[in-house]
């Protein structure tokens, strides 16, 4: 029998606006999609947030003993600066401005997204597909939509027909809007005199001449539409129905919403059973948001080189931090918050690094079955992890007064108790022990120290061929080595 056999999830579904209970498709196998970065910038602390939310529930699958496909997307195409098909692709512009190629743009930040993720100790996604790999299946869909009637085409361009999907389904279903009501309010955008109806959302928008990410297709030189992107490789990779599509709730509409009408349009099928939305990061009482400059990013968290802290964090405190709120909570970030997280996060690490010495005895003092089925009821419960977390200091409470003598275990007891500790901070919560990150550092500073006396005795020797090899193979590995008077000291990046 597997956990998950015996751990009856509940999840916050946005298309009905309840909690219901989770039953994947097919026993013990879940698909999972969540939308991945437009990776023309930086990530900032709030997409980390939204990714950390599903790196936890992934997480918390994958111990229950299901089988999860996540797939997670890098959007490197098609996301224009406005929502409403306007304005310049995303990735392009910063390829103009920077005078590089697109292709680059989007390999520095992916690079950085990889590296920022790693460091908050992420799983990587089963798989991660980029939109610009799946131009052919794009258009595939596309045709199909056209062929059913739900999108027309102008001037090369493809629009799908939300007023003639409308009558038959409703758009609106998952953001809880009406079409009448988004006719009175949406507004025609210049450049949008292509469409119909100013809510129809492209499919395919032909290329002007100066756009240089294109491809061939029946319609014109163009490029996709977002939203298309996300029904094409979530499709692709988890059929025409699955189970868990997530991302921020600022994706709600028009993003999912569109997916769900262009889906729909397609294979006449709802293709998602559970929507899920995590809610934003803000700070300045604003959404974190690289548009109006309002964000933190993580490695000025960890450097501590940034207005809004007074001091440089572990990512593995800024992941409790996050944690410490529920995914469907706005969080505030604060540098007060920041500080509350590090004080309970080493009394954290503190316990757990001390329950291989904690004495038994013939009995419990408290009941630690029941405790660690209070911590599956608060996962199971919509992935509530503050309140596991709670729990996890309640455990603290009772590991302290064994170690004070005030409270006993059994030796069962402890054995329990030390696998769920691990399973939930570390296996499910994805944090790190301080004490061991210290460890290790502490063992790369020894290594560093031996290298940089032999590089001293190297040239000594005159021997600057060595020298120079120890420093360059030393930078190479990212640690730098800074010569002064009074010595060679080294730093990492
Ligand atoms: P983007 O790269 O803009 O497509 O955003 C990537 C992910 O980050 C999306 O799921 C957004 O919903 C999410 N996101 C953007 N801003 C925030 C924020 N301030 N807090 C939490 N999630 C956010
Ligand atoms: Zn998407």
């Amino acid at each position: 029998m597997q956990l998950f056999d015996q751990q009856q999830i509940q999840i916050y579904n946005t298309l009905s606006g309840e909690k219901e209970q989770f039953n994947p498709i097919n026993k013990g196998h879940i698909g999972m999609y969540v939308c991945g970065p437009t990776v023309y910038s930086n990530v900032h602390l709030g997409n980390v947030r939204t990714f950390m939310s599903f790196d936890m529930i992934f997480r918390y699958f994958k111990h229950l003993g299901y089988k999860v496909r996540y797939v997670r997307n890098i959007t490197d195409a098609g996301h224009l600066e406005n929502d409403a098909d306007v304005g310049e692709d995303r990735i392009a512009k910063k390829a103009r401005l920077e005078e590089i190629e697109p292709m680059e743009v989007v390999q520095r930040y992916t690079v950085d997204f990889h590296n920022i993720l790693n460091k908050f100790n992420f799983l990587p996604p089963s798989i991660e597909p980029t939109a610009t790999g799946h131009i052919i299946e794009q258009i595939e869909i596309i045709k199909e939509i056209i062929n059913n009637g739900l999108a027309y085409v102008v001037n090369g361009s493809v629009y799908f027909d939300v007023i003639k999907y409308n009558e038959t389904k409703p758009y609106g279903i998952l953001s809880k809007r009406n079409v009448e009501d988004l006719i009175h309010n949406t507004r025609a955008l210049d450049g949008q005199s292509d469409k119909k109806n100013p809510q129809d959302f492209a499919l395919w928008k032909k290329a002007e001449p100066q756009h240089i990410m294109r491809w061939p297709s029946p319609w014109s030189d163009g490029f996709p539409g977002w939203h298309l992107e996300c029904t094409a490789m979530s499709t692709k990779y988890l059929g025409e129905q699955f189970d868990i599509h997530g991302g921020g709730m600022d994706l709600k509409f028009p993003h999912h919403e569109c997916e769900i009408a262009q889906a729909e349009a397609t294979n006449n099928i709802a293709p998602v059973n559970y929507w899920m939305h995590a809610n934003m990061l803000i700070m300045n009482g604003k959404k974190m948001a690289k548009s109006t400059g309002n964000f933190i990013l993580p490695n000025e968290i960890f450097s501590g080189d940034n207005p809004h802290i007074t001091k440089a964090y572990s990512p593995s405190v800024a992941r409790f931090f996050m944690l410490q709120a529920h995914y469907r909570s706005i969080l505030d970030f604060t540098n007060d918050g920041l500080l509350a997280s590090e004080k309970g996060f080493f009394r954290l690490m503190d316990a757990i690094n001390s329950l291989d010495s904690l004495k038994t005895e013939q009995q419990s003092s408290f009941d630690v079955s029941v405790w660690k089925q209070k911590c599956y009821d608060a996962m199971n419960d919509d992935f509530n992890t503050p309140i596991v977390i709670a729990n996890l200091f309640e455990a603290v409470k009772h590991i302290n007064q064994i170690k004070d003598g005030s409270a006993t275990i059994t030796e069962g007891d402890l054995n329990i108790l030390k696998d769920s500790m691990h399973a939930f901070v570390f296996d499910i919560l994805g944090l790190e022990n301080a004490n061991e990150s210290n460890a290790s550092s502490d063992k790369l500073s020894g290594a560093v120290e031996i290298l940089i006396q032999m590089r001293q005795e190297a040239r000594a020797n005159k021997d600057f061929a060595l020298s120079d090899k120890i420093r360059d193979e030393l930078a190479e590995a990212g640690i730098q080595l800074n010569d002064s008077r009074d010595g060679t000291t080294f730093t990492t990046n």
